[in-house]
Formats: structure tokens, sequence, C-alpha cells
């Protein structure tokens, strides 16, 4: 299948062309000049001018065993039999908003069979980068659902544990967080010896790390200690934003999780609005410091925390560009920008070679980002997932 005469946006640029398909392989086998793709493939081309086809989003942060509830004691009385059928489905509407990749921040150790139902076919859903526990003080942020460590050498242990069950990555809570009663998210909650353990034991193990941050503070420990990834990164000061830039560390802002607390307020438990009113506006400032300063950012949401609900992950796209990001380069940063961070091969960008993974919305999304919210057509792989392609055959 070959779409043709629409607007091409990819690495942060858009361009008018073609692109297509081959559903056999699920890859795309050539893209450029429409009248050039249409002479070089085969299959029926449509002409679909007034759209645009950028790569399928990747969602370098969101939590499958949370589905938005004002609590995460909602989720901690779950069985693993419901939290796994619950992720089925989280995993599911993920997709058809077309989200095709995600970076899954682990519960329990259920997102590692999650992502091979997927690969296997079973169940429909993004590509999946899985983790298993997340790893955090006794009684942190995230205890919950998480592992907890005490000391160095349990933090060895913590993280062999996860990679064993199938974790492709490492996560774990430098400081306290919004949603977890009792846990400050200014303050560094690990031991510096405990940073530092995770963090060289995860890369002995050959998986990368990512951190919970929110304080400058955690963000400079992390960064020291050799982190790939850090997460929120809400309070960050113009220290944290050089070791950034010193390290090679990717920012994974997600500006989605405190602006859906905010805007339920009145429903969010009392703790975690008051906590989230006191970042929100120093989550937005630290966002645009790291940006100026040239900071890689990667696009991700935390979907599945309060009202911050699987499907609605374009909107980060949005906020990115709210606050700075031109739009093709916030589209940039939450396809191919995420796809690399987390590990996603293949995936991220209109390149033949790589996964028929693309979105088709109707208007230009770089004058109006909303579009991304209502794709016409996901594909994943060549297959259409959700919607359908105007104009094309069934077969
Ligand atoms: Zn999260």
């Amino acid at each position: 299948m070959i779409l043709r005469d629409v607007t091409l946006v990819d690495g942060g640029e858009a361009h008018r062309g073609a692109v297509a398909v081959d559903t056999e392989s699920g890859t795309i086998t050539a893209v450029g000049d429409a009248d050039d793709v249409t002479a070089a493939a085969d299959g029926p081309a449509v002409s679909l001018p007034g759209y645009s086809v950028l790569p399928g989003l990747v969602d370098a942060h969101i939590h499958y065993s949370l589905s938005g509830e004002r609590s995460v004691e909602d989720v901690v009385g779950m069985t693993d039999a419901e939290l796994a059928l619950a992720e089925a489905r989280n995993a599911r509407k993920t997709l058809e908003a077309g989200i095709t990749g995600v970076r899954a921040m682990g519960a329990r150790d259920v997102d590692p069979h999650v992502r091979d139902a997927i690969e296997a076919g079973d169940i429909p859903g993004p590509r999946t980068v899985a983790n298993c526990r997340s790893i955090t003080i006794t009684g942190g942020h995230g205890h919950h659902l998480g592992r907890e460590i005490t000391g160095p050498n349990d933090a060895r242990r913590a993280v062999r544990e996860q990679t064993k069950r199938g974790a492709e990555f490492i996560k774990f809570m430098t400081t306290g967080g919004v949603t977890t009663p009792g846990t400050d998210p200014d303050a560094v909650a690990m031991t510096y010896a405990e940073i530092d353990a995770l963090v060289d034991e995860a890369h002995r193990q050959g998986v990368h790390a990512a951190t919970h941050v929110h304080g400058a503070e955690g963000a400079k420990a992390a960064i020291r200690a050799g982190v790939d990834t850090v997460e929120h990164g809400t309070f960050l000061d113009d220290e944290a934003v050089e070791l950034f830039l010193e390290h090679d560390v990717t920012l994974v802002p997600t500006l989605s999780a405190p602006y859906y607390i905010v805007r339920n307020m009145e429903m969010a438990t009392e703790e975690s609005a008051r906590k989230t009113r006191h970042v929100y506006e120093r989550h937005i400032q630290s966002f645009e410091k790291a940006l100026d300063a040239g900071v890689r950012i990667a696009g991700g949401t935390d979907a599945g925390t309060p009202f911050n609900y699987h499907g609605a992950n374009a909107s980060e796209v949005e906020f990115m560009a709210n606050y700075g990001m031109a739009p093709a380069e916030a589209i940039r940063a939450m396809t191919e920008t995420a796809a690399a961070v987390v590990g996603l091969d293949g995936s991220g960008t209109l390149e033949a070679g790589t996964y028929a993974d693309l979105l088709l919305v109707e208007g230009d999304v770089t004058d109006d980002l909303t579009l991304l919210n209502n794709p016409t057509a996901v594909l994943k792989g060549g297959e259409v997932v959700a919607g359908a392609v105007p104009g094309a055959s069934d077969e």
C-alpha cells in the first residue's frame, strides 16, 4: 500500500511526499517524493492530500498497571490476575490511540508477561520495553508495587531479581513522589552508595537505568552515578542541567502527570493535590530551562497516574510545544528520540526498512497538534489496528 500526496512529518521536519508499506514484512519499503515512491513500490496507491503521516508515537514513560485511579491504594489490593487483565486493557487502549511503542515503567512482575503476549500476537498493544518492579527505599515512593531496598548490597540483589524476571531496564526512585503519602518529592531518599550500586549493577546486567527524580540534588546524584534517563526532573537547577549535558543524559519530563492532577484538583487526594500545586509551575520552568540549554528530551506521559488516562498520551506532544518546542520537534521527541532512548530499534522514524508503525491524521499536524488525539488510522507493522485508511481496499 502506498500513501501518497501526504504531509510527511519526520525527523523534526514536514514535507510533501509518499510512504510505501509492505504488509507482508510489516516494514516501510520506500519514502520520499510521491512519484518516485509510486514508481518504485508495488501495491495500490491512495492519494490523500490534506492528510499527515508520521511515525506512531513512542511514549517513554507509561504505567500499564495504573488506570488513572485517584490513589495508588486502589491498585494495591488487586490480585495479579486482575492486574494482568487491567494491563492488557490499557495496552489495547494505548495502541488504538496511536502509541505504537512504549517503555512500561513496571509493577509487580506483570509487565514482561504483557510484553511477551503482545509480541506473540495474543493481545493487542504497542511494542513494549518492560521492567518489573521499581526499586525504592523501604517505605519510599512507589513501595506499594515496588521492590524495597536497604543498603547497596540489597540494591544489587534487587537489580538482579528484576533482570532475572525479564526486565529490560531498571527504574529506581531517587527522591520521594507526589502520589505516595509521606514521601518528600524534593529530598534525596536513597543514599549515594545505593544509587551508585543500582546504576552500576544495571549496566553490568546490560540494561539501562531510569530514575524517578523531582529535586535537583537527586538528579545530580543519579547523573553522577551514570544513570541513562531522568524521569520528571521537576526542580532542576543550573548545575543539574549542566550535568545532563556533560553526561549526555536524557530527560523525560512527563508534563502530563501534574497537568491532569491540577485539572482534577477537587477529586485528587488532599496530599497529592497539595504537593502538585507546589510542583506544577516549577516543573514547567524546569522543562524550559532544560530545553533552552539543549538537553535531549524524550516524550513520556506517566500515563496511568491520577486522571492521566491511557489513550490521552498525545497531549504530551502538545504540552511540550506549548512550553517552547517547535511542533515538528515535539513530535520528534515523542517518536524518534523516545524510541532511540528506550531501545526500540526500528521504531520512531519514516525510513525504508523500519517498522511500518504509522499514524494517518486528517489535516496538517504541524499546524494543530490536537489532531494527534484523533488519528484517522493507526498502523502497526503495516496492519491497520485502529480506524481505516480512506479509499484503501479491505485486503
Ligand atoms: Zn511514572
